[in-house]
């Protein structure tokens, strides 16, 4: 497919006081095709909230660049903002706190619609917001109800339905399933699923473990402390993981079927995340890997393509780093 997305070497940082800087995104590059899935997954605040907010142009970028269509989403001019604004579009992890609780379902769905004077009549309007209900299993009846009546995952189809009054091509889904029950997610999944099959959407799909999106994206991009550590598709990631962060990633999803579990080393994850203020030096995993070497402090890994479109950064994948005196594997 074409490139609808393209994210180059974004960055994006905070000021926080006393002359600190919260690197938040520090430099990812990822392109998105259209009508796929791409997963963005890492651990809470690893950037991955940050940087879809940034492609959407929410916050402004500190470098970098973020193409969709072609065109810069931060210099756009006010007229392609608005159109752009259409064909992309953003849910949330928490559907109570991003529906207002003082609007009926039918004034949420359709607030977007009237700020984009989409409609002339409220007749239009009416039967557009109960087509939308009916596209994410909701019905008419819900309508003149408020956001407290309903279940969470319930309210995460309202907000869905509200993301797609717009008719966008293009949905920022950061953590949708997160905050729902289990047996819901699967439910929510198969919704979105089924959306973007009649919808033509693509997805950026952000999660913070790999148990749901590795069923559900083509390709995934794994995140840690505002960098890009690896990236392919979905089948490639799970086969043939190549960074210790992705190992990890995949350690902590419980194996149902206990011959596969042998195949597989079983990395536990230690400590904490880093604060992205004091990132570690040289590779920002270092503190937290098994296979760490001293010159994983000195040197910043490179993004390197091992295969096509599996890209790693990490030294043991880097034959001219590995030649190194100081690039010897010491003992776990
Ligand atoms: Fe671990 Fe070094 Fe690879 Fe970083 S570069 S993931 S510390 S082995
Ligand atoms: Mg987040």
């Amino acid at each position: 497919g074409d490139v609808i997305l393209s994210v180059k070497d974004l960055k994006r940082h905070f000021d926080v006081g006393k002359g600190l800087t919260l690197k938040a995104v520090d430099g990812i590059s990822f392109d998105i095709l259209r009508g796929e899935t791409f997963g963005l997954v890492g651990e809470s605040g690893c950037g991955k909230s940050t940087a879809g907010r940034t492609i959407l142009g929410l916050y402004n970028k500190t470098d970098g660049e973020v193409l969709y269509e072609g065109r810069s989403v931060h210099t756009m001019t006010d007229n392609e903002r608005q159109r752009f604004l259409k064909k992309m579009q953003m849910i949330f992890q928490d559907p109570y706190a991003s529906l207002n609780p003082r609007s009926t379902v039918y004034e949420i769905i359709a607030e977007p619609m009237q700020i984009h004077g989409m409609y002339k009549t409220q007749a239009e309007m009416r039967a557009r917001v109960n087509e939308l209900l009916e596209d994410v299993g909701l019905n008419r009846d819900h309508a003149n109800r408020y956001p407290h009546e309903f279940s969470g995952g319930q309210r995460q189809r309202i907000g869905i339905a509200r993301s797609l009054a717009l008719d966008p091509e293009f949905i920022i889904a950061d953590e949708p399933i997160s905050a729902l029950d289990v047996s819901v997610q699967a439910q929510v999944v198969k919704l979105l699923q089924r959306l973007q099959r009649e919808k033509g959407l693509t997805y950026l799909f952000i999660a913070h473990d790999l148990s749901m999106v590795k069923y559900i994206s083509s390709r995934i991009g794994v995140m840690y402390l505002g960098h890009m550590v690896e990236l392919t598709t979905s089948a490639q990631l799970y086969d043939k993981p190549l960074h210790p962060y992705t190992e990890a990633l995949l350690s902590a999803i419980p194996i149902p079927d206990p011959d596969i579990e042998e195949s597989r080393e079983r990395i536990l994850l230690q400590g904490e995340l880093p604060s992205p203020i004091n990132p570690p030096s040289g590779c920002v995993f270092r503190t937290r890997c098994p296979y760490a070497m001293p010159v994983c402090g000195e040197l910043k890994p490179k993004w390197l393509e091992k295969e096509e479109g599996h890209f790693v950064a990490c030294h043991l994948h880097d034959e001219e780093v590995m030649k190194r005196s100081d690039a010897v594997k010491v003992p776990v």
